[in-house]
């Protein structure tokens, strides 16, 4: 409470507000920066959401995109700068370390502005003046929900901001399936039904929104891509630059890909490594007791969630596999003790 006391008071006259969120931010990134600038601009704030990275089109529908600002280094570096060294306030929502804002993170580590923090990662960084960190949330969006309220303006959540919070905790709670989905998260929902959101719709934007080419990738992936290792009840997915330029791979196609090769009766580990040619870059989701977000921080300088992790490789693809595959015994009765039966 005492956090909330504190940002009340740094709230109390209108300020200027930067918010920022993960590199490709996902729609809890987007959504809970998008859902807390429209609540904070009701307020009489002036507000500016920067994303240090490109982000899906099927996140372009939420309120408040256009006025997003696309970090891109080398392009608008000195315009960014001078957001960030202006504003009174700082948000950084949806991350815990400064490292996974890239280029952003040395301008917000340096800037005056008082440094809030609202996140569910585990492990944060201390840099924030004030913190909102609940590794045991469900999702950013969700806390961000929590702080409009507590901050005595629910009343203020309307349709829009609403429909950027509901798409946050939608997508990371899987569609309402992680154990994270707490009766909180089911009470927060009937509340932001109350607000008039329409779930259908925001659902249909997010998965039902997919091009072809998309699709047929999926189809490529899922036939030719996709390796099982029973042994370890593992299965993983390699894919190659040249096969995301084929198929004309866009920011968020590959997203979700992972959670196929979840899908598989008795697999408890999955991952999917991608070759981005700067690097390759990992996400590791799992069931049960085994913990991606150690791997990851172990092996692949990476973090996030005990079920969804992921990291990053400064080596080439196949020898990121071969490294991912050589751990695997080490990992092996771990991952063939973990509960299998669904209750
Ligand atoms: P995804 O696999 O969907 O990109 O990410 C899964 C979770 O892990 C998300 O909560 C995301 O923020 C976190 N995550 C993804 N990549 C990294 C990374 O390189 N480092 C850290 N610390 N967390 C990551
Ligand atoms: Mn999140």
């Amino acid at each position: 409470m005492h956090e909330v006391t504190a940002l009340k008071e740094l709230l109390r006259e209108p300020r200027h507000i930067f918010i920022t969120t993960h590199h490709k931010p996902d729609a809890d990134a987007l959504g809970s920066s998008l859902g807390l600038a429209g609540y904070l601009k009701k307020k009489g704030h002036h507000v500016t959401v920067v994303t240090p990275s490109d982000y899906p089109d099927f996140l372009a529908w939420m309120p408040g995109n256009d006025e997003v600002v696309v970090f891109e280094p080398g392009r608008n570096d000195r315009q960014v700068q001078e957001i960030v060294g202006t504003a009174d306030v700082i948000f950084c929502l949806d991350f815990s370390s400064l490292g996974r804002i890239n280029e952003l993170g040395q301008y917000v580590r340096n800037a005056p502005g008082k440094k809030v923090l609202v996140d569910h990662h585990e492990k944060p960084e201390q840099f924030a003046d004030i913190a909102f960190s609940f590794p045991t949330a469900a999702a950013t969006a969700e806390l961000v929900f929590e702080l409009i309220r507590d901050l005595g303006d629910q009343s203020l959540i309307d349709p829009s901001i609403g429909e950027c919070l509901y798409a946050g905790i939608m997508t990371d709670t899987g569609s309402f399936r992680h154990p994270s989905t707490s009766r909180n998260v089911h009470l927060i929902i009937a509340e932001l039904l109350d607000a008039g959101i329409n779930l259908s719709a925001v659902h249909r934007r997010i998965y039902d929104s997919h091009s072809e080419e998309r699709l047929r990738f999926l189809g490529f992936v899922l036939k030719d891509k996709l390796t099982v290792l029973r042994e370890y009840n593992t299965a993983y997915i390699a894919i190659t630059a040249d096969e995301l330029r084929q198929y004309h791979s866009k920011t968020g196609d590959t997203e979700g890909l992972v959670n196929f090769a979840l899908s598989i009766e008795g697999i408890v580990f999955a991952a999917i490594l991608i070759d981005r040619v700067q690097a390759v870059k990992i996400s590791f989701r799992s069931v049960g007791d085994f913990s991606v977000s150690e791997f990851s921080r172990r092996h692949f300088n990476g973090g996030g969630h005990h079920n969804a992790a992921g990291g990053i490789s400064h080596e080439p693809l196949d020898a990121t596999v071969k490294k991912f595959l050589d751990l695997l015994p080490e990992y092996q009765a771990q991952l063939v003790t973990a509960p299998l039966a669904i209750p």
